[in-house]
């Protein structure tokens, strides 16, 4: 469902470069839920933004469904918004809008009907236990129900591939469990695809299989994780 080869990326930070990827490979097959692990500054979040089209500056290539990434921005940006979804550690709710209108979103960008955005964005909301909660905007909801409103936003399009970074980083560990839980079970009954970089065990351990990444390379080398 997504491959990617030989990817590298450089950050230039005055006359220093700094290898954040050194030649990364993989493949993440349909319906998969994959742990990206590692630890801080291992490259997680630069991976993660490539294959999130999110950064387009870096060498090699990944690929959806045998597809190529598109190298325009135009087109990288029509494709984000029809097949990716995003959660990210800090919620990035908008602050102005109630949860239905944030998971509403991408529906508006993708130019579905008022009619449908209701009903699709209400049911999500349903789904991920919030259904008491559609008009709040996100400061009048706890960490743990903003990340429900993120991961509600991130599927209501049915997108292919979800992105997460550090989706449970940000929460106490009653609503990272349900955090957890939420994504597992809707992402398979969905069958949408997850790469989540995440430094929680918990995390990692509800996932189909972990990639370890160690100074910007893949590693086979089991994560050692810190109690
Ligand atoms: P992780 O998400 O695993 O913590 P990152 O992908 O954020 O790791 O970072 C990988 C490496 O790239 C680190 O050495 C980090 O300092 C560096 N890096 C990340 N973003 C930037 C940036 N915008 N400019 C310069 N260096 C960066
Ligand atoms: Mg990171």
């Amino acid at each position: 469902m997504l491959s990617f080869l030989n990817i590298k990326k450089d950050y230039r930070l005055g006359a220093q470069t700094v290898q954040a990827l050194g030649d990364v490979n993989g493949e993440i097959q349909s319906g998969e839920m994959v742990a990206l692990c590692g630890p801080s500054g291992s490259g997680k979040s630069t991976l993660l933004n490539i294959l999130g089209m999110l950064d387009m500056n870096y060498q090699g290539n990944v690929f959806i469904d045998g597809t190529p990434f598109p190298r325009k921005v135009s087109e990288a940006t029509a494709l984000r918004r029809s097949s990716l979804g995003f959660v990210f550690q800090r919620f990035n709710l908008i602050p102005v809008m109630s949860a239905i209108e944030n998971v509403a979103y991408p529906l508006m960008l993708n130019k579905f009907s008022a009619k449908m955005q209701k009903e699709k964005a209400e049911k999500m909301l349903v789904n991920v236990g919030l259904k008491d909660f559609f008009h709040y905007r996100p400061e009048q909801l706890s960490g743990g129900q903003q990340q429900r409103v993120a991961i509600a936003r991130a599927l209501v399009h049915q997108p292919r591939l979800v992105i997460a970074d550090e989706p449970t980083a940000s929460l106490d560990s009653h609503s990272a469990n349900n955090v957890i839980h939420i994504m597992k079970t809707l992402g398979h009954e969905m069958g949408t695809t997850f790469v989540i970089a995440t430094h929680d065990s918990r995390m990692a351990s509800q996932c189909d299989r972990c990639i370890n990444l160690i100074d910007g390379l893949i590693s086979s080398e089991d994560i050692q994780w810190n109690a």
